[in-house]
């Protein structure tokens, strides 16, 4: 617990020190380093590495085991590591990029899911930043994360990838998604269709109608730009936010999408 805490700490600085140089020499919007909500997403980059990831952990390992006994994998963690059928037996670096394109792409319609029905009272707590950076990316209910991860880790296992290569996907595309919500005016230019950038999913975040339920995808623009759900202007989308009264508290929030609406 301690050595963990350590661990999250020294990231956490590593990764203040790198977005609070490139926030303030790129900024989309001027706003206060402790701007409103700033308490609150602190407490989930708290929370998040020390409950949601355990609690999304035994998910996976209980969802991914059945998985592997129905493909007669057995449990022998060493065969397990490598995988199983044709897939398996191509050279790492081409899985890698297999598992990225086809984890975003499944990532696309789970995030799309999440914008409609029941699922949007879950989603909406990652949407009620209204001033959005860095520190606001991890600001995501436990079950979101667990259906975004279950979703994305499942079909990559059911296909007989590497769960260990599968595993190592994750933390790349967590990493990219700090980026993605930074304050920054990035739009990556020539390759703005290409990579999802800063710009690209600020628009996704704003609670300006143009922006609603677009740009979902968080890496490849190629998923929305196919499905019909590509929007970036050439201007900085400048507020964010959601309609609905979610608590402005991490404990509120937490408890929010399972009470019901009076
Ligand atoms: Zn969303």
């Amino acid at each position: 617990m301690a050595g963990s805490l350590v661990g999250i700490a020294v990231g956490f600085v590593v990764l203040a020190l790198v977005f609070g140089v490139i926030e303030r020499l790129f900024p989309a919007l001027r706003q206060p380093i402790v701007r409103p909500g700033w308490w609150t997403d602190l407490a989930y980059w708290i929370f998040t590495p020390l409950v949601t990831r355990a609690v999304t952990r035994v998910a996976l390992i209980a969802a991914v085991l059945p998985v592997l006994l129905v493909a007669g994998q057995g449990l022998d963690p060493e065969r397990i590591a490598k995988g199983f059928g044709p897939l398996s037996r191509q050279p790492i670096w081409l899985q890698a990029i297999e598992m990225i394109v086809l984890g975003d792409f499944l990532g696309y319609w789970v995030h799309r899911w999440f914008h409609s029905g029941w699922r949007w009272r879950f989603h909406a707590i990652h949407h009620s930043s209204t001033h959005l950076d860095w520190l606001a990316s991890v600001r995501l209910h436990p079950v979101n994360d667990i259906a975004n991860k279950l979703a994305i880790a499942l079909p990559l296992v059911a296909l007989g990838f590497s769960p260990v290569a599968t595993a190592a996907v994750v933390p790349f595309l967590t990493l990219y998604a700090i980026l993605l919500h930074a304050n920054v005016t990035w739009t990556f230019g020539p390759l703005r269709k290409v990579i999802a950038s800063p710009a690209f999913h600020r628009w996704h975040h704003t609670s300006a109608g143009e922006g609603r339920d677009r740009n979902f995808a968080g890496l490849l623009p190629l998923w929305d730009i196919l499905f019909g759900t590509f929007w970036l202007p050439d201007r900085q989308p400048t507020v964010f936010g959601v309609e609905d009264k979610v608590p402005t508290h991490l404990p509120g929030q937490l408890l929010w999408p399972f009470r019901r609406e009076r």
